[in-house]
């Protein structure tokens, strides 16, 4: 290879925004991500899935560093994932995540949840901020519930009010790690369904999720990962009707 061509792939094409590339980690003598390399284009809907201990959820901490890495580069819209500072504050502003468990702040009312991160990190005035907040929050279908503490609201009701404070910092890209794995049967498909709104709006996501209906019908890529790799990558379609790993096969055959 040129040097002229070398230098033309380490430039990050601009449609490139999560771009991570023979990325490893480990927790003591585990290995748990193993050479990962795993581009998001901008608008896309990646979904990951694999069985339980495979990575998953370190894959996605990795992204917004929540988690460091051993060796490999993670880059968010070109640039590398800054250490620490007020440039991590930021990109954690850019990579929003949405976890299992919700992780709303109690002791703050649903409309305080939505304004904080836009009035401390983006530096909006609380004016500007609630209007968003509120914007939001009707969008996700809770706008009635804005004064209410996350208790007084069902599970559904908190997740779509995690997303919504997930987009109130206008993310670059939205991590959610198994969404709907803590809600009652009854209120996944409202979560899933502004999820899908989401999608359909052209948001970039990475979805870890065992929901296969959603993967199906929302995600532009599947990527299958065990025992720390991604072992497969392939549209739903492909992935679903015709799986080319063992490993893959055998998970499908349990869930489906
Ligand atoms: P998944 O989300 O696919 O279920 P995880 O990323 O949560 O997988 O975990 C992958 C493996 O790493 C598991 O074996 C888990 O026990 C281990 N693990 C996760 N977090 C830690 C940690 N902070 N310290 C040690 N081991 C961990
Ligand atoms: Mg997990």
């Amino acid at each position: 290879m040129t040097e002229v061509s070398m230098a033309k792939e380490d430039v990050a094409s601009t449609d490139d925004l999560v771009v991570l590339k023979n990325v490893n980690k480990h927790f003591g003598s585990l290995h748990v991500l193993q050479d990962i390399d795993l581009t998001v284009a901008r608008g896309e809907v990646v979904v990951v899935i694999g069985p339980s201990g495979s990575g998953k959820s370190t894959l996605c901490r990795t992204i917004n560093r929540l988690e460091t890495i051993d060796s490999g580069t993670i880059t968010i819209d070109g640039k590398p994932l800054p250490q620490e500072g007020k440039e991590l504050a930021r990109l954690r502003a850019d990579v929003g995540m949405v976890f299992q468990s919700f992780n709303l702040f109690a002791h703050k009312t649903v409309l305080e949840n939505v304004t904080l991160g836009q009035i401390k990190v983006r530096r909006k005035d609380k004016q500007q901020a609630e209007a968003r907040a509120r914007e939001l929050l009707d969008r996700v279908g809770v706008g009635a519930q804005a004064d209410k503490y996350p208790a007084q609201l069902s599970g559904g009701q908190q997740q779509r009010v995690a997303i919504a404070r997930a987009l109130a910092m206008d993310p670059k890209v939205i991590l959610f790690d198994e969404p709907t794995s803590a809600l009652d049967p009854e209120m996944i498909n409202e979560v899933l369904e502004v999820m899908q709104q989401l999608a359909r709006d052209g948001m970039t996501m990475i979805v870890v999720t065992h929901e296969m209906g959603f993967a199906r019908s929302a995600a532009d890529r599947v990527v299958f990962m065990a025992d720390g790799r991604i072992v497969e990558q392939a549209t739903p379609d492909q992935f679903f009707s015709n799986p080319r790993s063992e490993r893959a096969r055998d998970f499908l055959s349990k869930i489906l």
